[in-house]
């Protein structure tokens, strides 16, 4: 009697811990989290759909696709160093392309939006969708594209010394 009674007792917490870990897997847990009511008040409207809901914007449209300033890409949303304009470079996709990132702030996912699986790009720091890595970057670097949208880009140029 005393087994049966535990195992009822233990049961639901069993279960209540397997919950807890598919959640784990499902989604990370980034150091800025914020609701999606939040990210929509304080992002401009095509930041927020691409960083929080994987939109592309149209290519050849975003501002800093021919933009060849000297200075850091931040993350629109939460500031985290991304990108630098010495990695730029002109793929003429539409879209501005860097050979590599701040690779400790880049997350590096899989997504299979189109039927096969492509290298998502996102914020480490927010979880914030960037774009894709390729694998037609220039080949006397690194060989990857990372093909990002403006919108989810905040330039800050290099201070004249
Ligand atoms: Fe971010």
């Amino acid at each position: 009697m005393k087994k049966i009674l535990l195992t009822l007792l233990l049961f639901p917490l069993m279960a209540s811990c397997q919950n807890n870990k598919k959640e784990a897997i499902k989604s990370k847990i980034y150091a800025v989290e914020k609701t999606d009511a939040e990210w929509k008040n304080e992002l401009p409207r095509m930041a927020y759909q691409v960083l929080r809901h994987e939109a592309t914007e149209p290519p050849f449209s975003g501002i800093y696709d021919k933009f060849y300033e000297e200075g850091v890409y931040i993350c629109a949303a939460c500031n985290t160093e991304l990108y630098f304009s010495k990695d730029k470079y002109d793929s003429n996709s539409g879209w501005p392309s860097f050979d590599r990132g701040a690779t400790e702030n880049i997350e590096f996912d899989v997504d299979y939006k189109l039927g096969y699986a492509r290298t998502e790009l996102k914020c480490n720091t927010c979880g914030g969708h960037l774009g894709h890595m390729f694998n037609d970057g220039p080949r006397k670097t690194t060989g990857k594209r990372h093909c990002i949208n403006s919108a989810a880009l905040t330039f800050t140029p290099t201070a004249d010394e």
